[in-house]
């Protein structure tokens, strides 16, 4: 069942969606060679904390990281841990926040110091992928007009599509109905109803499609190894069109205090 959202529940929502756009910044400035994921889980959940929030992966099924972590050929669900980041590494950071009973729900894929063309290519086209996917959540679509324009971007671009891993309807649940999958024909599918909120998440490799679980039980691989990428927004759909809930690409400027001249470092 698919559960539609008042726009004051929407607002709830967006609420939950600054946070995690924050948390999301911060980590962007801590991520860097040498910091473990572990590292970066304690500082995404004592932010939410201090925002009033709840990281929502915390406990879901047994999960103990407040955020998921997944570098390289790992596509989704890392848990944090003593991974420490290198140059040349991209490490998808997965962030849910709750915020009174509303949920929010997002990802990027981050490149670490000095990455491959090939790696550029890949986060590129599969934020890319996204956006493209986002433009298409109006109400009257399908949900196959979603799906065919990820994945038109993204095989486009050469890359593979996961297909047995799919976005999801949100709301005061991290996974509600409908699936969000990446990959379909337009026109198909069920329709689009302003008030659904969505996951759209396409997760892609620079290889193969296939995919497999590790040995923890949580993380899935590409199956040969490749590096993937994994970009994700909760979306409203309104009259008004598409409203991006955790708009982690409009990073605000920073305050002019908070900026430090070139070469300041260590002068007083
Ligand atoms: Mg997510």
């Amino acid at each position: 069942m698919i559960i539609k959202k008042s726009p004051e529940e929407i607002e709830r929502m967006a609420r939950a969606g600054e946070i995690l756009v924050a948390t999301l910044a911060l980590l962007e400035s801590k991520i860097r060679p040498g910091v473990s994921t572990a590292e970066l889980d304690a500082i995404a959940e004592r932010f939410i904390r201090s925002r009033g929030g709840k990281p929502t992966f915390k406990g879901y099924r047994g999960f103990t990281g407040s955020i998921c972590a997944s570098p390289n050929a790992m596509v989704v669900h890392g848990i944090p841990g003593p991974y420490r980041l290198k140059s040349g590494d991209i490490v998808s950071i997965d962030v849910g926040v709750t915020l009174d009973g509303w949920v929010a729900d997002a990802a990027r894929t981050f490149p670490v110091g000095d990455v491959t063309s090939q790696a550029r290519h890949l986060l590129e086209a599969t934020e890319q992928s996204l956006h493209a996917g986002v433009a298409q959540c109006l109400p009257g679509n399908r949900m196959g007009d979603v799906s065919n324009a990820i994945q038109q971007v993204a095989e486009g671009a050469g890359l593979s599509i996961v297909r047995s891993l799919v976005g999801h309807g949100v709301g005061r649940s991290m996974h509600e109905d409908p699936q969000v999958p990446n990959y379909g024909k337009p026109g198909k599918g069920p329709l689009l109803e302003e008030g659904m909120v969505l996951a759209i998440e396409p997760m892609t490799t620079a290889g193969r499609p296939g995919v497999r679980v590790g040995g923890d039980g949580w993380a899935i691989y590409s199956e040969d190894g490749s590096p993937t990428a994994h970009f994700e927004f909760t979306v409203a759909i309104t009259a008004d069109g598409p409203r991006v809930l955790t708009p982690w690409h409009q990073t605000p400027e920073p305050r002019t205090s908070e900026l430090v001249p070139e070469g300041a470092a260590g002068a007083r």
